[in-house]
């Protein structure tokens, strides 16, 4: 993620216009020649979420840059680029026809950020903002007793071990513009689970054979299940890795959007290959225990810019809320 150089007293006037803006009844007004622009974003987050904002506009947004600043002393979080999403057409109900596009900026809210009011600011052909309330969540904590051969997976040093992981780290932090794979839809469970044996941020203490642990954070969400069930994609996508890893077995990583990775681990069959495109539920290996694994599990994990995100996050809502996106276009055009 890069950090932007804006001086303090810069973000400070942002942040009296974000509230000059927000404190508007009915959202920003535009003057009649100036081109419409409304921002869709979440009202309310979970420490670990994913971030994603959307600009509707009728000018180009390439190149704005979104940031996530702490309401009152506007401090930033987190900063991320603007990347094309899809065109919009205008509502029915509003006569004059309008040329929307979606703009969006992903961003992760960080496991540790404290809880409390947000703001999200767009800088690009117009200046943006919107309220967000991150809310506490809690992690529960569990100790996992390794075998010899776990014990040695994961507490010896390996050259191997350590290029996979710069490897995968490099790979997970690229946010190639064009990589936009995108229904709009809600993701699905990559398979239906016999039960969830480990949560997304568990704090885990590994306890090593013949004494010593080492504590991490679980950065993903574990689906017990039997080996050979079949493993599917949970949103559209392409495959940007398919390789056998030694803590993570047989793995598949599949971009969605730029800097939006889903991961699939301990497969043990891969029925894909590096740049195959795929489909939300396309097949992408049989399930396993391949890597650093006590039993037979898919670990599924969401990375945003990097970060790992709650997985679960976008199977109950979509990625692009087109009704709440024609809402705003439409008051847009209504209000010039
Ligand atoms: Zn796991």
């Amino acid at each position: 993620m890069r950090t932007t150089s804006r001086s303090a007293a810069a973000i400070l006037a942002l942040a009296l216009l974000a509230a000059r803006l927000a404190a508007q009844a009915g959202g920003p007004a535009f003057p009649a020649a100036a081109p419409a622009a409304g921002l869709l974003c979440p009202e309310r987050l979970r420490q670990g979420d994913p971030l994603l904002a959307w600009v509707l506009a009728e000018a180009s947004f390439a190149g704005a840059e979104a940031r996530l600043a702490a309401a009152g002393e506007g401090r930033i979080i987190a900063a991320a680029a603007a990347f094309a999403g899809p065109e919009l057409a205008s509502p029915p109900r509003v006569g004059a026809a309008a040329a929307f596009r979606a703009y969006g900026f992903l961003m992760a809210i960080p496991f540790d950020l404290p809880p409390g009011d947000y703001l999200v600011l767009v800088e690009g052909a117009a200046a943006l903002s919107a309220r967000l309330s991150v809310e506490a969540r809690t992690f529960p904590s569990e100790d996992i007793a390794l075998d010899a051969a776990n014990t040695r997976l994961r507490s010896e040093p390996s050259p191997r071990k350590e290029a996979e992981a710069r490897k995968l780290a490099e790979l997970l932090a690229r946010a190639d513009p064009a990589a936009v794979f995108l229904d709009g839809s809600a993701f699905m469970l990559p398979l239906v689970p016999r039960r969830r044996s480990a949560g997304f941020g568990d704090r885990r203490r590994y306890l090593y054979q013949g004494g010593g642990a080492e504590t991490s954070l679980h950065a993903g969400l574990d689906l017990a299940v039997a080996t050979g069930a079949e493993v599917s994609a949970c949103a559209p996508g392409r495959v940007v890795m398919a390789a056998d890893r030694a803590v993570t077995g047989l793995t598949v990583v599949v971009e969605h959007l730029p800097g939006l990775y889903s991961l699939y681990m301990h497969l043990s069959t891969l029925f894909v290959a590096v740049g195959e495109g795929v489909e939300r539920g396309t097949r992408l290996g049989l399930s396993g225990s391949t890597g650093l694994s006590t039993g037979p599990h898919l670990h599924w994990e969401l990375r945003a810019r990097g970060q790992a995100v709650d997985p679960e996050y976008w199977l109950s809502r979509p990625l692009l809320d087109k009704d709440r996106a024609a809402a705003i276009i439409a008051r847009l055009i209504e209000g010039r």
